[in-house]
């Protein structure tokens, strides 16, 4: 059985339908990477797998249970955990808050606050920091971080380098190798190709809503993703 399975997925954003039915699949331990041009509908997706945004027709599947109509909460409860587009941090609570404000809604596991700030360790002398007053990148692994006190079986990750300067976005994608590392299976959003390729081993090519392509990331050739990126072979 599929640890994740979006069957014919639809999401709309007032009339416009933003996500065209998307079939995609993720086995334990895979890292899958979705790519596509802005406004393709890789974030809306994301939101809808985890139930931030309604699914306007099609099914999410989790470990073989239909979460479709489960809200966001609850399938954070579940086991699917978002690290969203900017991160949404509370930026006036200290980051040691926005750690343990996400245990609650989580699942047991090999992730408490302890092994995250150990996973995390730049995190370490800013435990009582305002989270508002660190840098990008700081937060971004503040962001991973809560994501993982829910001791996630999915854990999705929408455009983590946004904004950040070139030093920081490595220092998020060496956090992220520490959690790729522990096994933890993950859909990434990511602009930068080399970074997707270097984390992912698959990857899903998203034009105007649907899933064009998808190939394992040792197979498909980058020229091959940006043309389907730009639409050319479709
Ligand atoms: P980006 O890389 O820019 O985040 P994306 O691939 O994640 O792009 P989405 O953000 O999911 O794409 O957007 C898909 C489509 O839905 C776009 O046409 C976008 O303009 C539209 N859209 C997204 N959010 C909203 C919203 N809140 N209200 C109306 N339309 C929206």
């Amino acid at each position: 059985m599929k640890l994740l399975k979006v069957q014919a997925l639809e999401a709309k954003h007032g009339l416009l339908k933003a996500v065209r039915g998307i079939d995609l699949s993720l086995d334990e331990g895979e890292k899958l990477a979705l790519v596509g041009a802005n406004g393709a509908g890789k974030t809306t997706l994301l939101r809808t797998i985890a139930g931030i945004h309604p699914a306007s027709s099609g099914r999410v599947y989790l470990d073989g249970i239909d979460v479709t109509a489960v809200p966001a909460h609850a399938r954070s409860s579940m086991g699917i955990a978002l690290v969203p587009e900017g991160r949404k941090l509370f930026g006036s609570m200290s980051v040691a808050d926005n750690l343990k404000v996400a245990t609650s809604a989580g699942r047991r596991g090999r992730w408490n606050f302890e092994s995250v700030v150990e996973a995390l360790p730049q995190l370490k002398p800013k435990l009582k920091a305002q989270a508002g007053s660190l840098s990008g990148g700081q937060q971004q692994a503040v962001a991973i971080g809560r994501a993982l006190m829910t001791n996630p079986r999915v854990l999705l990750l929408d455009e983590l380098s946004l904004g950040l300067s070139p030093l920081a976005v490595q220092g998020v994608y060496d956090s992220l190798a520490t959690v790729a590392t522990a096994g933890t299976p993950l859909i990434l959003v990511e602009q930068d190709l080399q970074r997707t390729f270097d984390v992912a081993d698959r990857i899903v090519c998203v034009l105007e809503g649907r899933a064009v392509a998808s190939g394992r990331t040792d197979e498909l050739t980058r020229e091959e993703v940006m043309d389907y990126y730009f639409g050319h072979r479709v």
